[in-house]
Parts: structure tokens; sequence; C-alpha cells
């Protein structure tokens, strides 16, 4: 176990943000990555808990083996900590940049607890740098050919995990990019694109196919032996008034950075009005900011969450208290105050200009309208399932949640045909994803023969 006094020497810290200042001038990273000592010293702090909660369900869908690699990073084998860390994590170079780390949420230090996705960023990003990650090319195939349609992180999962096991994979994107939200959705500061198109020039070196800008048409299902949807659940809930969809000005925004022109959809000089509180808005409010916006606010329908953990939400679970994000924290340095504006909504637009009304659970006060300027408006209002119309293209029917989630819980629909990510469960979190596109990369291997293969 790292240092058996670790914990108690060595204070939490956490790769620190660029300030804020020099952040909103550009689209780059928000964080300084720590050297060498800093990590190992970090790594030292993990107490190996009879119980590690950590790599539980409560901790990483994943089950990182995070007391182990934390060990040996402790001890200076990185490498040995990254194969460790590769055993169940299949790209942490994503979680290490977006994951909200519920692991670290339940770790036993709570609130001190120890800097897992720093360290796992750390072990991944020295394995790019000290060429210890290279294509691992499978040395049989099984001659079995499957198609992943969607290239977001379930999709990349399910494909990566296929190929290892010796199938023939390719993964149909009607994007120009792959990557699915990772690549058109998390802004670029805080998943560089570069890091992307890396892993799946990785992927391509290791045989996996992309056919981008192509739309998959069920015909598939009879060119395949085995097909997964991983399409995503983007679907957005909509409101009585009009706007833009956060997800299309985020794709917008990250078009720009990569092309170096003018975003489509553009915030500079605009007052901004955001529709949503949550993690969605906040990458808003970050990107509108770095666009020179006017001035920025988040409307949110429900309560401010309490500061500390209520008694019906303990540890191990993901605590529900109010975190204040990077984009939150650009605002209150930019404006001076926090961007979001609890239990009210939008009642009408005006030209130029907004009208909203404070809530009572989900009704509106009477007398508590207000009018705030409003040159853009961004809905981010969270999402109500998959597309219709891969649905009906591939004739299957959606649960109450518009997902593709099969009657048994697995990912099998029928016949050759498998679902996985936020097209099976709705909404995630990238973390989540992956797993979810692992576990139907087994289900697959499986009904297509499994080790008889
Ligand atoms: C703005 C935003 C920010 C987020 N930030 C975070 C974060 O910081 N951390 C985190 O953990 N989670 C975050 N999430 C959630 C996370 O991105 C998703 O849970 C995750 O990307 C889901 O992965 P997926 O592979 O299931 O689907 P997606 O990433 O949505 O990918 C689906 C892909 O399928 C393609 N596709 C769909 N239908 C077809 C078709 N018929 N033919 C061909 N291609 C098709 C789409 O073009 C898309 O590329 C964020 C979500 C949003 C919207």
């Amino acid at each position: 176990m790292g240092k058996p006094t670790g914990f108690m020497e060595i204070a939490r810290v956490e790769n620190p943000y660029r300030d804020e200042a020099a952040r909103l001038r550009d689209f780059e990273g928000l964080h300084i990555p720590q050297p060498t000592d800093a990590r190992r010293a970090q790594a030292s702090r993990c107490m190996n808990c009879g119980v590690p909660f950590c790599q539980s369900d409560f901790g990483c869908p994943l089950h990182n083996l995070i007391p182990e690699w934390n060990d040996l990073l402790y001890r200076g084998r990185e490498r040995e900590a990254l194969e460790r860390l590769l055993q169940t994590a299949p790209f942490p170079e994503f979680t290490g940049r977006v994951c909200p780390a519920l692991c670290e949420k339940a770790c036993n230090l709570e609130n001190d607890a120890l800097t897992n996705r720093d360290n796992e960023l750390y072990l991944i990003e020295t394995g790019f740098e000290r060429g210890w990650i290279q294509p691992r090319i499978p040395k049989l195939r099984t001659g079995k050919r499957v198609a992943v349609v969607g290239s977001g992180p379930s999709g990349l999962a399910c494909a990566d995990l296929l190929n290892r096991l010796g199938h023939e994979v390719t993964v149909i994107e009607r994007a120009d990019r792959a990557g699915g939200l990772l690549m058109y959705g998390i802004p670029n500061m805080k998943l560089p694109k570069a890091i992307v198109e890396r892993r799946i020039q990785l992927m391509e070196a290791e045989g996996v196919r992309f056919l981008l800008n192509t739309e998959a048409e069920p015909e598939i299902t009879n060119e395949y032996d085995a097909v997964a949807l991983c399409g995503g659940a983007k679907r957005p809930r909509t409101l009585n008034v009009p706007g833009s969809f956060a997800v299309d000005y985020l794709t917008a925004a990250t078009r720009a950075v990569l092309s170096g022109s003018d975003p489509s959809i553009d915030a500079r000089d605009k007052h901004v009005v955001v529709v949503g509180g949550g993690d969605t808005g906040n990458d808003c409010v970050g990107t509108a900011l770095r666009q020179g916006c006017a001035s920025v606010v988040q409307l949110e329908m429900m309560p401010a969450p309490p500061v500390e953990r209520m008694a019906n939400n303990p540890w191990p679970e993901w605590p529900r208290t109010l975190r204040t994000d990077y984009g939150q924290l650009e605002a209150i340095y930019r404006q001076g105050s926090d961007p979001r504006i609890y239990e009210t909504t939008v009642k009408r637009l005006l030209p130029g200009q907004v009208e909203t009304v404070k809530l009572k659970g989900f009704d509106p006060i009477p007398g508590t309208e207000q009018i705030i300027p409003c040159d853009l408006m961004l809905i981010a209002a969270g999402f109500v399932g998959c597309e219709t119309a891969t649905a009906e293209r591939f004739n299957v029917k959606l649960n109450p949640r518009g997902c593709m989630l099969p009657e048994n819980g697995g990912h099998h629909l029928r016949a050759n045909l498998f679902s996985a990510g936020d097209m099976r469960t709705g909404q995630s979190l990238v973390v989540r994803s992956l797993a979810d596109g692992r576990a139907a990369a087994m289900e697959i291997h499986n009904w297509l023969g499994g080790k008889a293969l």
C-alpha cells in the first residue's frame, strides 16, 4: 500500500488551473500538470483500504484497480502502473481529463481523497511520451466482422475490445471526425481534440476501420456478423421559447477552433442566457466567455443544491452538493458574481431581451418576472433520449426514457443487433459509456462464439 503514513503527512493537491486571465484568452487545456515527484507523493497517500470503494460500483464503473496502480506509481514503477491501469481503462487520456471522478468521491479519505484522475492522466501521458503506448495488433483474427455505429466513447470502447478479441471491426460515423461528444460536445479546453485524434490514429494502426461522413443504414445487419448501435442520446429537451441547442453551439465552437474560422453561432459581444444549470450549461458559459460575450447568465429551474451532503445522500454515494465548475469560476472572475440564477426559467423572448420568472417547484410565481438582456439564448435543459430516426430505421422500439434498452437489461436487441452507451442508457458520463461499450463487446463476442473462436 502506498506509504503507510502518506495520507497523514501529505495533503491532497490537485493539478492547479491555469489562472483565469490566461485561460480565457484561448481554448487550450484548463490545468497545469505536476511533475513526477508530486505525482508519486500524491499516489503515496492511498491507504489500500480493505474495501476499496473507489473501484467498487460506487466509485469506478470500469472497476479500475486504483489502489494497485497508485502503489506502483508511488514506488516509481510507472510502466507497470500504466499496464495495471490499462487492464480495465481503455482510454485514460479521456477519463483523466473529463471524468468527474466518482472514485474520488467514494474514497475513504472523503474530502481529502486521492487525486486518482490526475494520477491516471499522468500515467497515460507518460506512456505516450516515453513511447510505451504502441499499436497492439491482435495476433489472431476470428474472421467475424462487426460494425459499430457511432464513434463516441461507447463505440470506441466497444470497437477497441472487439478488435483486441480478434474480430474485424468497422466503426461507422456520420460526422466528419470520430469521437462523438468527445470531439463535438465537450469543449477543447476540457479535452483537446488532438488527444482524441491521437487515439483514433492508434486504433486505426491496430486494425479498426473508420468510415466517416457515413450514415448507418439497416442493410449493415446483413453485411456484418454483428452490429452494435452506439449512437448516443443527444435528443435535446425543448423549451417553449426558441434558442440554439447547447450541443449545436458547442459543436460550432469546436469546429471554429479546429479550422481557425469564426463560429457559425457566435457569442462575441452578445448578452448570453444559458437555460440549464448543469455541466453542459457550464461548458456553454466557459465557451461564451472565451468567444468574448458581453455577459452571461445561467438559469436553473431547481433550487441551489446544499453545500454539505444531506443525510439521505451519504458517503460513498456521489454527493449531490453545490459544485462550482470552471466556467462558473471564470464568470465570477470576469463578472464578479456567480452566473447561476436558481429556481428561475424563461417566460418569453423579447427583442434583445428575455423575460424570466421565479418558480416554486415547477410553477411560476406571479409578480416575480424580470427582464434581462439576451442576444443569444442557449438551451442546455437536458436530453430526452436517442434519435428516433435511427430507431425507426433499425426498427427498434424505444423504452419510456427514449433509449434502446433490451427488456432483459443487457445489450442484445435481437438477431445480430446490439446497443450500448447513451443510446442504451440515456445521457450519462464518459466513464459509464466506456464501461457499457466494453460490456457490449463481451456480449457480442460471446454471441459470436466466444472462446470457441
Ligand atoms: C456538452 C457535453 C459535455 C459533456 N461533458 C462531459 C464530461 O466532462 N465528462 C463526462 O464524463 N461526460 C460528459 N458528457 C457526457 C458524455 O459525453 C456522454 O455520456 C458520452 O459521450 C456518451 O457516449 P456515446 O458513445 O454513448 O455517445 P456519443 O458520444 O453521443 O456518440 C454517438 C455518436 O454516434 C454517431 N451516430 C449517431 N447515429 C448515427 C447513425 N445513424 N449513423 C452514423 N453515426 C451515428 C453520432 O454522430 C456520434 O458521433 C458531456 C455531454 C455533453 C452533451
